[in-house]
């Protein structure tokens, strides 16, 4: 028998998702409701408006899921879905090992001056603001550790910086920071006549990273809303416009960090790295389809440490073959690159040398940074 309160788990889950109606959180639009827990089951009640088209209502619910999980709850749920107080049968949503489904809930009427516009506030609404002199921002993401993220998106963002753009790189891999070492730029930044924090440069890019803050033997140990804070203070509180491209290197999987961006900024394309190998590809499918059900378009796949150059001109698959093509085949995108796997692109990224300078090793970096351009005109 669980002794959670339903609602420590259903209140901050149904805060992150944005009712597009009401432009709140689901939460504070009062979408949630009659939250239990009965047989170690979470029931709960959402109740759509009728102007809630069957996207939304998929995509906040699965949305919800996703949250209820991330706030560790992955015991079954039983949503009991009511549009304009009319129920429509248990959400599909359960997590597994529910059993019986929930009785018809009587008849309703929709909880007038819940979740219309003319709600009253009483709290901040849950809109994107798009950050002044931004004019892009672009996230590189993976499923998992150690593919190759915060390569690609150094990489990316020396590449754009070189072709003239101007260009922002935000490290927001709060756990483990990279860009001071893949970058070689070290320092305290401060703050700038209109407060703002001011980034370091580094290969024509503003840096900004965690690493600048804290001392690099210092364990980070801070809990989800602390690294919530600090993400929305890297978008809004640093000095970045004017920028082109600001390229923000996400941490991997799907936590708060990703979260908290897709819901405080818009996001133009996502990038998601992979390596051939099958685990990693499965892990990569789950970012996907968080960013797709947060309406984050998904910009492509970019394979890395592809296939090794062996001398005499043959490729080596150390990873196996054909695994990026096959996931941008299956979630509909386009494949963006192969990147071999060179020991000195991993020397470039420990010496601070981005491999995108590289007149040979930079090319699939450049090209990947020419069909963001395409995508992403300015
Ligand atoms: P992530 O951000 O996904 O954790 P990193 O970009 O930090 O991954 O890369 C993990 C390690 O692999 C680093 O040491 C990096 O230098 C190395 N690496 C990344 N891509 C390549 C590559 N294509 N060839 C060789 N080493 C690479």
């Amino acid at each position: 028998m669980t002794t959670r309160d339903p609602l420590s788990i259903l209140e901050p889950a149904a805060t992150r998702i944005r009712d597009p109606l009401s432009n709140r959180s689901m939460y504070l639009a009062g979408l949630i409701q009659k939250p239990s827990f009965a047989d170690d089951v979470l029931r709960f009640e959402v109740h759509f408006a009728k102007e809630h088209t069957r996207e939304q209502r998929k995509r906040m619910l699965e949305s919800l899921i996703l949250n209820i999980q991330g706030q560790g709850w992955t015991g079954p749920v039983e949503p009991t879905v009511l549009v304009a107080g009319v129920k429509r049968g248990p959400g599909k949503a359960s997590l597994g090992g529910g059993t019986d489904a929930p009785k018809a809930a009587p008849k309703k009427e929709a909880v007038r001056g819940m979740s219309g516009p003319g709600m009253k506030a009483h709290g901040g609404p849950m809109e994107l603001q798009p950050l002044a002199g931004v004019k892009h921002i672009i996230a590189v993401a993976s499923g998992k550790g150690g593919v190759g993220k915060s390569t690609v998106a150094t990489n990316l963002a020396v590449a754009l910086a070189d072709m003239g753009y101007l260009v922002g790189l935000m490290d927001a891999d709060i756990y483990g920071p990279s860009l001071p070492l893949m970058m070689q730029v070290k320092g305290r930044p401060v703050a700038g006549p209109n407060k703002k924090i001011l980034p370091l440069m580094a290969y024509g890019c503003k840096c900004m990273s965690i690493g600048f803050m804290v001392d690099e033997t210092e364990p980070i140990i801070w809990r989800g809303p602390m690294v919530m804070g600090v993400v929305r203070q890297f978008l809004q509180d640093v000095s970045w416009a004017p920028v082109d491209y600001l390229v923000v290197d996400l941490p991997p999987g799907t936590g708060d960090t990703q979260l908290t961006m897709v819901q405080n900024v818009p996001i133009s394309a996502s990038i998601i790295v992979t390596t051939p190998q099958e685990v990693a590809l499965l892990d990569a499918r789950r970012g996907v389809e968080m960013f797709r059900k947060l309406d984050v378009p998904v910009m492509g796949v970019i394979e890395n440490m592809s296939y090794m150059n062996v001398p005499g001109g043959e490729r080596m698959y150390p990873f196996g073959q054909g695994g990026g093509q096959k996931l941008a085949d299956e979630l509909k995108v386009p494949l963006l690159g192969q990147i071999p796997l060179d020991p000195a692109i991993a020397q470039g990224g420990d010496t601070g040398a981005p491999a995108a300078l590289d007149p040979v090793l930079g090319a699939p970096f450049r090209a990947l940074a020419d069909s963001l351009v395409e995508e992403c005109p300015i």
